[in-house]
């Protein structure tokens, strides 16, 4: 016994040294995305690769092969759900996925990606899409390529998707977005045949640094911990992280649209909650991260949408707002503005879209994966089928291509394949567990009204956060929702509040 203790601690070590690199790798990444001058970008760019490289073969050296054919039986012989046999588990499949890439296609794919990232930032502002469409083909060949590295697979796009949301394939995920497309597209239409939600009020004169205080008082009241976190400004808000101890997320400000800065703040914040909520004795191993990308974006969901837009939650900061910006509210009830941040409206821009016709350009992109890598859509057919498509679905096209197949960052700096599906999973699955709470702690919407996010947010970490990466995702909505993924929590949502606000 402790012969397998001592290999067990080899092993924690070696994980411990290669998580190192990679959060000094998100440092970097951070400082990059922050303050970093521009003249720094070349030699950041080959300090990043440098450290994925080292990290990498540190995670494929053969020696860490051998401990963990030599704690096999050990793992097994643990309780399931103990952290070191949940370790084991997670860090044999990593292992295994990893020694099938080859050390010379990653990298061969990092500097296609570099360039290719490169070239799509100059060309998107002259909707240039004849510029990108050669490094759109090579991504598509790699991605490719990526795939054929594990036989076996059903569609070239499942070892893609199992990369973000592991135990999920091109034909679950496509059952998923059909069932759920059946039923979003009527309640699409129903809203669509009533009067669009007035907000012209949110497009008024919001001076930054009132919104940042606005926006970070928020966060900080959703139980965001600034003593493990900060906020700065970036172009792209995401979330970071160095240490379970150091969560941080970034923020834009748009000082004619006063909705930007508080709801990227609570998504932002919804990723860093869960961050934060990790149990303190996974730090520094792999199992201190999130589950999936599905996952993941099921707690910022939460806390932007079933949290932050909802009624209860501005019947207590709504009077707060309007204190901060007297002027730019003056006559706008809190019912208005309930109307104005819960727009439905069909418009070009994912990122921009309201919670019922966001899934519908996740769909569309999903689809437009797997038809790529299935060679039954070529890359230069890319923007005319993305107008055809939006047209049937949205009732409006394009004219630019910078809103339309050069909008988003995804297969201009990663694969083509399993880069969106997390999006719509996490709508689904916010849904789902936050019916599961509501379930256990009936009081959760009134203790909103109060400014009380405590039961909800104890309740995720208790249930959820806490364990990290211990679980799979199939088996953390089976151990919290009692079930397997189902779209029936969020369609329920999705009608009674539209329903509600649009009389449907
Ligand atoms: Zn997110």
């Amino acid at each position: 016994m402790a012969e397998m203790e001592e290999k067990l601690e080899d092993l924690k070590t070696r994980l411990a040294e290669i998580n190192d690199l990679d959060m000094i790798s998100s440092l970097l990444h951070w400082d990059q995305s922050t303050y970093m001058p521009a003249g720094g970008a070349a030699a950041r760019g080959r300090q990043t690769a440098t450290l994925a490289k080292i990290s990498q073969e540190k995670f494929i050296d053969p020696a860490i092969g051998k401990l963990l054919d030599d704690l096999q039986q050990y793992g097994e012989s643990l309780p399931y759900d103990s952290d070191d046999a949940c370790l084991l588990r997670l860090v044999r499949r990593e292992y295994e996925n990893a020694i099938k890439v080859p050390p010379e296609f990653l990298s061969e794919f990092y500097t296609h990606s570099a360039a290719s990232y490169q070239t799509w930032a100059e060309a998107r502002p002259n909707n240039d899409f004849r510029s990108v469409q050669p490094y759109l083909e090579k991504t598509l060949e790699l991605s490719r390529k990526f795939g054929d590295f594990f036989p076996g697979y059903e569609h070239i796009a499942d070892p893609l998707i199992d990369l973000s949301d592991y135990g999920m394939q091109a034909a679950s995920v496509r059952g998923l977005f059909a069932e759920l497309r059946a039923q979003l597209v009527p309640i699409v239409k129903a809203i669509r045949s009533h009067p669009i939600a007035d907000d012209s009020f949110l497009h008024v004169h919001y001076p930054e640094a009132q919104q940042l205080k606005f926006a970070g008082e928020v966060v900080r009241q959703l139980g965001y911990d600034f003593n493990r976190g900060r906020i700065d400004k970036t172009h792209h808000p995401f979330m970071t992280k160095f240490s379970l101890g150091d969560v941080r997320i970034t923020t834009r400000v748009k000082e004619d649209y006063l909705g930007e800065t508080i709801f990227s703040n609570v998504h932002e914040a919804g990723h860093a909650m869960y961050e934060q909520g990790i149990d303190m004795a996974l730090e520094g191993t792999l199992l201190a991260n999130g589950i999936s990308s599905g996952v993941h974006e099921s707690q910022s969901r939460t806390w932007e949408n079933l949290v932050g837009r909802s009624r209860g939650f501005w019947e207590y900061f709504y009077p707060k707002l309007q204190a901060e910006f007297p002027a730019q509210l003056k006559g706008i009830t809190v019912d208005q503005f309930y109307r104005g941040i819960n727009k439905v409206e069909p418009s070009l821009i994912r990122t921009d879209a309201d919670e019922v016709t966001y899934n519908l350009h996740v769909m569309l992109r999903f689809d437009f994966e797997l038809q790529m890598l299935e060679g039954t859509l070529s890359v230069r057919d890319l923007p005319e089928a993305w107008h055809e498509r939006f047209e049937k679905d949205f009732g409006i096209t394009p004219k630019e291509e910078k809103n339309g197949a050069m909008q988003d960052v995804h297969w201009f700096s990663g694969f083509i394949g399993g880069a969106f599906q997390g999006y719509t999973l996490g709508n689904i699955l916010s849904a789902q567990f936050y019916s599961a709470a509501l379930a256990a702690h009936p009081e959760i919407p009134d203790e909103m009204k109060q400014g009380q996010f405590n039961t909800l947010h104890d309740w995720l970490i208790q249930n959820l956060y806490r364990h990290g990466r211990k679980f799979t995702a199939v088996e953390m909505v089976q151990r919290v929702t009692g079930g397997p993924m189902s779209i029936a929590p969020y369609i329920q949502y999705l009608k009674t509040k539209y329903g509600d606000l649009y009389h449907l």
